[in-house]
Formats: C-alpha cells, sequence, structure tokens
C-alpha cells in the first residue's frame, strides 16, 4: 500500500439525520478522500454518517482509519474493515489520536459528539497546540445558526475575529476540502499534541 497523499480527520453524526443530503455530502467526502489517494481518520462507527463517510473512503480507494473506545464498540458498531482499526481505552485517548494522525479536521453535520470534538480541534489551534486549518462544511444550512452565534460572539467581544479567522467553512464539499488540503500542505506540522494532551 502506498503512503497516503494526506490525512483527514472527519467529525460527524453518530447518526443520519433528517435529510437525504447529509447522507450525500458524506458520500462526497469519502469519494474525494479515496479518489486523491488520501486517508480518512475518524470515530470508527459504522453507523450514521461516520458509516456512510468511511464506506465512501474505501470504496473510492482510500485508506480508513476508525479510532474507538472500548466502551463503545458495540454501540457504534466498530469498523471492523478499517484499514487499522485501534480500539483504546478512553474518549480523551481517542480524540488525542485522532489529532495527532491528522493533517486537516472538517466537520460535517453531526450532533453533540461532532460539535465537542469540532470545538475541541479549534481550541487546541487557538492554544497553538497543533496548527492544522479546522472546517465546517455547511450542508443545507446546518451550521446556518451556529455561525450567526458565533458572528454574535465576536460582536460582542467574547471572541475576536482572529479566531473566527482559525475555522474555515463552506458548502461546496470539494472546494473546502481542497482549501483545507493547500492549507495544511502551506503551513505543515506544528504539532504539539502528543506532548500536550
Ligand atoms: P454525535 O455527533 O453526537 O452523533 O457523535 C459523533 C461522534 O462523536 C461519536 O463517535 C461520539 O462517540 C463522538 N464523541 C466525541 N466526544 C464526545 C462526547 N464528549 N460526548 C459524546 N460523543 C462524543
Amino acid at each position: 500500500m502506498t503512503t497516503p497523499s494526506f490525512s483527514l480527520c472527519v467529525y460527524c453524526g453518530s447518526r443520519p439525520g433528517d435529510k437525504p443530503g447529509y447522507a450525500a455530502v458524506a458520500t462526497a467526502v469519502g469519494q474525494w478522500i479515496g479518489r486523491q489517494g488520501g486517508q480518512l481518520v475518524y470515530g470508527g462507527g459504522r453507523t450514521g454518517l461516520m458509516g456512510t463517510v468511511a464506506e465512501a473512503t474505501r470504496a473510492a480507494g482510500g485508506r480508513v482509519v476508525g479510532i474507538i473506545p472500548k466502551a463503545l464498540v458495540d454501540m457504534e458498531l466498530a469498523n471492523r474493515l478499517s484499514d487499522e482499526l485501534h480500539v483504546v481505552d478512553t474518549m480523551h485517548e481517542r480524540k488525542a489520536m485522532m489529532g495527532e494522525r491528522a493533517d486537516a479536521f472538517i466537520a460535517l453535520p453531526g450532533g453533540i459528539g461532532t460539535l465537542e470534538e469540532l470545538f475541541e480541534a479549534w481550541t487546541w489551534r487557538q492554544l497553538g497546540y497543533h496548527d492544522k486549518p479546522v472546517g465546517i462544511l455547511n450542508v443545507d444550512g446546518y451550521y446556518d445558526a451556529l455561525l450567526a452565534f458565533l458572528a454574535h460572539s465576536v460582536q460582542e467581544k467574547f471572541m475576536g475575529d482572529w479566531q473566527m479567522g482559525l475555522v474555515r467553512s463552506g458548502s461546496d464539499p470539494a472546494a473546502l476540502l481542497q482549501a483545507l488540503l493547500d492549507e495544511s500542505r502551506r503551513h505543515p506540522g506544528g504539532d504539539k499534541l502528543a506532548q500536550v494532551l
């Protein structure tokens, strides 16, 4: 197996959501990773959008790295078809490993688990724990209300523009993925996660 050209960490719902557009975009992201010869790093489950993105990545010839806490192996249906499946002791270990294995992060629609992971990757970047791009794929306006709230937070001076500048949002999967990849190639590394987490 050739070395993957990049490694993308995808955060997304363990449920499929209510609109067919969500699964369609998860499929598009997986296909993009596979066609570019990349690697998916994700939570290692087969349920919801998580399963969809992993299946699409593999079907398009990409590599799949799943990382799942042992307590969730049954609940999230651990993906034994992953090229690498890491069953780790804790959620913290999962998230640290996902962060270390990624060149960039992207959040697709999802619930509180997805949001928590997105905000963690973003705040890690703000703290200088890594300098890897972070993206929000805003499918069918799913994240409109969150983005409006974040703009409100800037307006109310609880956040600076520079912090908003550490995350990129967009609705076109290929355009956002390419922008994240280009950004990660412009300033690779800067990863201190192994030391600080
Ligand atoms: P969700 O978006 O709630 O469907 O969850 C998506 C993924 O986030 C699942 O694989 C969850 O296990 C994971 N996750 C990560 N951190 C957390 C957390 N603190 N609470 C709940 N789920 C989490």
